[in-house]
Protein backbone atom coordinates (compact mmCIF):
# COMPACT_ATOMS: atom_id res chain seq x y z
CA UNK A 1 0.00 0.00 0.00
CA UNK A 2 2.68 2.27 0.57
CA UNK A 3 4.63 1.78 -2.30
CA UNK A 4 1.64 2.16 -4.26
CA UNK A 5 0.89 5.65 -2.89
CA UNK A 6 4.35 6.66 -2.67
CA UNK A 7 4.13 6.20 -6.60
CA UNK A 8 1.02 7.54 -7.27
CA UNK A 9 -0.68 4.46 -8.87
CA UNK A 10 -4.36 4.59 -10.27
CA UNK A 11 -4.35 0.68 -10.48
CA UNK A 12 -2.92 -2.32 -9.20
CA UNK A 13 -1.63 -5.22 -10.83
CA UNK A 14 -1.31 -8.63 -9.30
CA UNK A 15 0.72 -11.11 -11.19
CA UNK A 16 1.97 -14.15 -9.79
CA UNK A 17 -0.02 -16.75 -7.47
CA UNK A 18 -2.48 -17.36 -4.70
CA UNK A 19 -0.96 -14.82 -2.32
CA UNK A 20 0.33 -12.32 -4.49
CA UNK A 21 -2.93 -12.13 -6.19
CA UNK A 22 -4.95 -11.69 -2.97
CA UNK A 23 -2.48 -9.03 -1.71
CA UNK A 24 -3.30 -7.15 -4.70
CA UNK A 25 -6.83 -7.56 -4.40
CA UNK A 26 -6.11 -6.16 -0.68
CA UNK A 27 -4.19 -2.73 -1.58
CA UNK A 28 -6.34 -2.19 -4.41
CA UNK A 29 -9.50 -2.56 -1.77
CA UNK A 30 -7.80 -0.66 1.41
CA UNK A 31 -6.76 2.37 -1.22
CA UNK A 32 -9.93 2.91 -1.87
CA UNK A 33 -11.18 0.75 -4.22
CA UNK A 34 -8.58 1.49 -7.08
CA UNK A 35 -8.91 -0.71 -10.52
CA UNK A 36 -7.25 -4.21 -9.74
CA UNK A 37 -6.01 -6.41 -12.74
CA UNK A 38 -4.89 -10.07 -12.43
CA UNK A 39 -2.71 -12.21 -14.33
CA UNK A 40 -2.51 -15.57 -12.56
CA UNK A 41 0.94 -17.09 -13.80
CA UNK A 42 -0.54 -20.79 -11.99
CA UNK A 43 -3.57 -22.12 -11.96
CA UNK A 44 -2.88 -23.55 -8.61
CA UNK A 45 -5.79 -21.93 -7.23
CA UNK A 46 -9.31 -20.47 -7.80
CA UNK A 47 -8.41 -16.72 -6.20
CA UNK A 48 -8.26 -14.63 -9.38
CA UNK A 49 -11.90 -13.99 -10.35
CA UNK A 50 -13.34 -13.70 -6.61
CA UNK A 51 -13.88 -10.61 -4.57
CA UNK A 52 -12.30 -12.37 -1.53
CA UNK A 53 -8.82 -12.06 -0.20
CA UNK A 54 -7.57 -14.51 2.51
CA UNK A 55 -5.32 -13.10 5.42
CA UNK A 56 -3.37 -15.15 7.26
CA UNK A 57 -0.93 -15.08 10.23
CA UNK A 58 2.76 -16.02 10.34
CA UNK A 59 1.34 -19.53 11.71
CA UNK A 60 -0.43 -19.80 8.47
CA UNK A 61 -4.15 -19.56 10.49
CA UNK A 62 -6.60 -17.39 8.54
CA UNK A 63 -7.12 -14.13 10.39
CA UNK A 64 -9.93 -13.09 8.32
CA UNK A 65 -11.77 -12.46 4.67
CA UNK A 66 -11.18 -9.34 2.94
CA UNK A 67 -14.04 -8.63 0.72
CA UNK A 68 -13.92 -6.10 -2.12
CA UNK A 69 -16.39 -3.78 -3.10
CA UNK A 70 -16.38 -5.32 -6.81
CA UNK A 71 -14.42 -7.96 -8.17
CA UNK A 72 -10.91 -7.47 -9.83
CA UNK A 73 -11.59 -5.47 -13.29
CA UNK A 74 -10.14 -7.75 -15.47
CA UNK A 75 -8.18 -11.35 -14.95
CA UNK A 76 -6.00 -11.83 -17.86
CA UNK A 77 -5.00 -15.78 -18.70
CA UNK A 78 -2.42 -16.86 -20.66
CA UNK A 79 -2.63 -20.69 -21.10
CA UNK A 80 0.58 -20.84 -22.88
CA UNK A 81 2.28 -19.74 -19.73
CA UNK A 82 0.28 -21.82 -17.33
CA UNK A 83 1.42 -24.99 -19.72
CA UNK A 84 4.75 -23.80 -18.26
CA UNK A 85 4.15 -23.47 -14.63
CA UNK A 86 5.25 -26.45 -11.94
CA UNK A 87 2.61 -29.34 -12.52
CA UNK A 88 2.00 -30.18 -8.97
CA UNK A 89 0.38 -26.20 -9.12
CA UNK A 90 -1.55 -27.22 -11.40
CA UNK A 91 -3.15 -30.55 -9.56
CA UNK A 92 -3.33 -28.49 -6.43
CA UNK A 93 -5.88 -25.95 -8.47
CA UNK A 94 -7.84 -28.87 -9.49
CA UNK A 95 -8.24 -29.76 -5.73
CA UNK A 96 -9.37 -26.18 -4.68
CA UNK A 97 -11.74 -26.78 -7.82
CA UNK A 98 -12.77 -30.32 -6.65
CA UNK A 99 -14.71 -28.74 -3.89
CA UNK A 100 -16.38 -25.96 -5.96
CA UNK A 101 -19.44 -28.52 -6.38
CA UNK A 102 -19.82 -30.40 -3.45
CA UNK A 103 -19.98 -27.69 -1.08
CA UNK A 104 -21.61 -25.53 -3.30
CA UNK A 105 -24.28 -28.25 -3.61
CA UNK A 106 -24.42 -28.21 0.13
CA UNK A 107 -25.16 -25.01 0.58
CA UNK A 108 -28.01 -24.81 -2.01
CA UNK A 109 -29.15 -27.47 -0.35
CA UNK A 110 -29.75 -26.18 3.22
CA UNK A 111 -30.15 -22.67 1.77
CA UNK A 112 -27.37 -21.12 3.12
CA UNK A 113 -26.35 -17.46 1.97
CA UNK A 114 -23.98 -16.88 -0.81
CA UNK A 115 -20.16 -15.50 0.10
CA UNK A 116 -22.05 -12.71 -2.02
CA UNK A 117 -24.28 -12.56 0.29
CA UNK A 118 -27.55 -13.43 -1.61
CA UNK A 119 -29.36 -17.19 -2.75
CA UNK A 120 -27.24 -19.71 -5.22
CA UNK A 121 -28.85 -19.43 -8.47
CA UNK A 122 -29.61 -22.84 -10.45
CA UNK A 123 -26.93 -20.87 -12.89
CA UNK A 124 -24.13 -21.03 -10.43
CA UNK A 125 -25.59 -24.73 -9.37
CA UNK A 126 -24.68 -25.16 -13.18
CA UNK A 127 -21.37 -23.77 -13.65
CA UNK A 128 -20.24 -25.56 -10.42
CA UNK A 129 -21.53 -28.87 -11.93
CA UNK A 130 -19.43 -27.99 -15.01
CA UNK A 131 -16.62 -27.53 -12.88
CA UNK A 132 -16.65 -30.72 -11.73
CA UNK A 133 -17.51 -32.44 -14.90
CA UNK A 134 -14.70 -30.70 -16.98
CA UNK A 135 -12.23 -31.93 -14.09
CA UNK A 136 -12.95 -35.52 -14.27
CA UNK A 137 -12.96 -35.34 -18.12
CA UNK A 138 -9.92 -33.02 -18.82
CA UNK A 139 -7.59 -33.01 -15.39
CA UNK A 140 -5.65 -36.18 -16.23
CA UNK A 141 -4.46 -35.12 -19.70
CA UNK A 142 -4.18 -31.60 -18.78
CA UNK A 143 -1.64 -32.72 -16.21
CA UNK A 144 0.53 -34.78 -18.59
CA UNK A 145 0.82 -32.15 -21.10
CA UNK A 146 1.81 -29.54 -18.35
CA UNK A 147 4.29 -32.30 -17.16
CA UNK A 148 5.71 -32.19 -20.58
CA UNK A 149 5.58 -28.56 -20.55
CA UNK A 150 3.42 -28.34 -23.56
CA UNK A 151 -0.05 -26.71 -24.37
CA UNK A 152 -3.03 -28.85 -24.74
CA UNK A 153 -6.70 -28.06 -25.57
CA UNK A 154 -6.99 -30.32 -22.20
CA UNK A 155 -5.62 -27.76 -20.03
CA UNK A 156 -8.00 -24.81 -21.40
CA UNK A 157 -10.64 -26.68 -19.75
CA UNK A 158 -9.18 -27.31 -16.80
CA UNK A 159 -8.42 -23.73 -16.51
CA UNK A 160 -11.40 -22.54 -17.26
CA UNK A 161 -13.05 -24.90 -14.40
CA UNK A 162 -9.45 -23.82 -12.04
CA UNK A 163 -9.93 -20.21 -12.50
CA UNK A 164 -13.21 -19.40 -13.46
CA UNK A 165 -15.96 -21.66 -12.94
CA UNK A 166 -14.08 -22.76 -8.90
CA UNK A 167 -14.17 -18.63 -8.34
CA UNK A 168 -17.44 -18.05 -9.20
CA UNK A 169 -18.78 -21.62 -7.89
CA UNK A 170 -17.39 -21.04 -4.41
CA UNK A 171 -18.50 -17.49 -4.37
CA UNK A 172 -22.30 -17.03 -5.62
CA UNK A 173 -22.27 -20.72 -4.36
CA UNK A 174 -20.35 -21.55 -0.68
CA UNK A 175 -18.02 -22.90 1.18
CA UNK A 176 -18.77 -26.23 3.35
CA UNK A 177 -16.76 -28.83 5.03
CA UNK A 178 -14.04 -29.52 2.53
CA UNK A 179 -12.73 -25.24 3.33
CA UNK A 180 -13.21 -25.58 6.93
CA UNK A 181 -11.11 -28.67 6.74
CA UNK A 182 -7.85 -27.10 4.67
CA UNK A 183 -8.09 -24.05 7.24
CA UNK A 184 -8.06 -26.31 10.35
CA UNK A 185 -4.71 -28.54 8.78
CA UNK A 186 -3.09 -25.09 9.99
CA UNK A 187 -3.19 -26.46 13.12
CA UNK A 188 -1.04 -29.36 12.22
CA UNK A 189 2.47 -28.78 11.20
CA UNK A 190 3.67 -31.63 9.50
CA UNK A 191 1.14 -30.19 6.93
CA UNK A 192 2.40 -26.70 6.32
CA UNK A 193 4.04 -27.56 3.18
CA UNK A 194 1.27 -28.21 1.13
CA UNK A 195 -0.91 -26.07 -1.04
CA UNK A 196 -4.22 -24.93 -0.13
CA UNK A 197 -5.48 -27.17 -3.04
CA UNK A 198 -4.20 -29.96 -1.59
CA UNK A 199 -5.56 -30.02 1.92
CA UNK A 200 -8.90 -29.01 -0.05
CA UNK A 201 -8.88 -32.40 -1.67
CA UNK A 202 -8.39 -34.46 1.47
CA UNK A 203 -11.21 -31.91 3.18
CA UNK A 204 -13.30 -33.13 -0.23
CA UNK A 205 -12.99 -36.72 0.89
CA UNK A 206 -13.66 -36.12 4.68
CA UNK A 207 -17.00 -33.99 3.43
CA UNK A 208 -18.11 -36.48 1.56
CA UNK A 209 -17.95 -39.05 4.64
CA UNK A 210 -19.71 -36.18 7.06
CA UNK A 211 -22.66 -36.41 4.08
CA UNK A 212 -22.52 -40.38 3.88
CA UNK A 213 -22.15 -40.01 0.24
CA UNK A 214 -22.58 -43.11 -2.31
CA UNK A 215 -20.05 -45.55 -3.21
CA UNK A 216 -20.34 -44.37 -6.81
CA UNK A 217 -19.56 -40.46 -6.09
CA UNK A 218 -16.63 -42.11 -3.64
CA UNK A 219 -15.03 -43.97 -6.09
CA UNK A 220 -15.43 -41.44 -8.77
CA UNK A 221 -13.77 -38.46 -6.43
CA UNK A 222 -10.76 -41.14 -5.45
CA UNK A 223 -10.26 -42.13 -9.17
CA UNK A 224 -10.03 -38.70 -9.86
CA UNK A 225 -7.48 -38.13 -6.65
CA UNK A 226 -5.36 -40.84 -7.80
CA UNK A 227 -5.21 -39.41 -11.43
CA UNK A 228 -4.37 -36.23 -10.69
CA UNK A 229 -1.88 -36.96 -8.12
CA UNK A 230 -4.16 -35.15 -5.00
CA UNK A 231 -3.81 -36.61 -1.47
CA UNK A 232 -5.96 -39.16 -0.37
CA UNK A 233 -4.48 -40.32 3.00
CA UNK A 234 -3.18 -38.61 5.71
CA UNK A 235 0.47 -39.46 5.01
CA UNK A 236 -0.24 -38.16 1.32
CA UNK A 237 -0.51 -34.64 2.95
CA UNK A 238 2.79 -35.28 4.68
CA UNK A 239 1.10 -36.37 8.02
CA UNK A 240 3.16 -39.43 8.24
CA UNK A 241 2.72 -39.75 12.21
CA UNK A 242 -0.24 -39.49 13.26
CA UNK A 243 -1.25 -37.72 17.05
CA UNK A 244 -4.65 -38.37 17.90
CA UNK A 245 -4.23 -34.34 19.99
CA UNK A 246 -3.36 -32.64 16.95
CA UNK A 247 -6.08 -34.17 14.64
CA UNK A 248 -8.62 -33.62 17.18
CA UNK A 249 -7.19 -29.80 16.91
CA UNK A 250 -7.57 -29.70 13.57
CA UNK A 251 -11.67 -30.89 13.51
CA UNK A 252 -12.12 -28.33 16.40
CA UNK A 253 -10.92 -25.77 14.29
CA UNK A 254 -13.04 -26.86 11.71
CA UNK A 255 -15.98 -26.36 13.52
CA UNK A 256 -15.71 -22.91 15.16
CA UNK A 257 -18.67 -21.56 15.22
CA UNK A 258 -17.21 -18.88 12.16
CA UNK A 259 -16.23 -21.76 10.17
CA UNK A 260 -17.66 -23.12 6.99
CA UNK A 261 -18.79 -26.64 7.97
CA UNK A 262 -22.05 -25.88 9.72
CA UNK A 263 -22.80 -25.15 6.49
CA UNK A 264 -23.14 -28.67 5.43
CA UNK A 265 -24.85 -29.63 8.26
CA UNK A 266 -25.03 -27.54 11.43
CA UNK A 267 -25.21 -30.27 13.76
CA UNK A 268 -21.42 -31.63 13.09
CA UNK A 269 -19.29 -31.73 16.00
CA UNK A 270 -15.64 -31.71 16.07
CA UNK A 271 -16.13 -35.17 16.97
CA UNK A 272 -17.46 -36.30 14.07
CA UNK A 273 -14.95 -34.40 12.11
CA UNK A 274 -12.40 -36.19 13.86
CA UNK A 275 -13.46 -39.57 12.78
CA UNK A 276 -14.54 -38.59 9.04
CA UNK A 277 -10.50 -37.54 9.29
CA UNK A 278 -9.93 -40.81 10.40
CA UNK A 279 -12.14 -42.75 8.21
CA UNK A 280 -11.29 -40.54 5.19
CA UNK A 281 -7.84 -41.64 5.89
CA UNK A 282 -8.99 -45.38 6.28
CA UNK A 283 -10.54 -45.43 2.27
CA UNK A 284 -7.93 -43.20 0.81
CA UNK A 285 -5.44 -46.24 2.50
CA UNK A 286 -7.73 -48.67 1.34
CA UNK A 287 -7.95 -47.66 -2.43
CA UNK A 288 -4.16 -46.77 -2.99
CA UNK A 289 -3.24 -50.61 -1.79
CA UNK A 290 -6.06 -52.08 -4.71
ZN1 LIG B 1 -10.09 -22.62 -2.03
Amino acid sequence: MDACKAAGCDAVIGMGGGKVIDTAKTVAENLGGLPCIIIPTVASNDAPCSGVAVLYNEQGVVVKAVMMRRNPDLVLVDTEILSKAPARLLSAGMGDALSTWFEAEACRKNGVKTMARGQETETVAMMSRLCYDLLLRYGSEALDGVKRGEYTPALEKVVEANILLSGVGFESGGLAAAHAINDGFAQEPQAHGMYHGEKVAFGVLTQLVLQKADAQTLEEVLGFLARVELPMTLAQLGITEIREETLRKVAEAACVPTQSTKNLSPDITAEDVYQALLEADRIGREYLAR
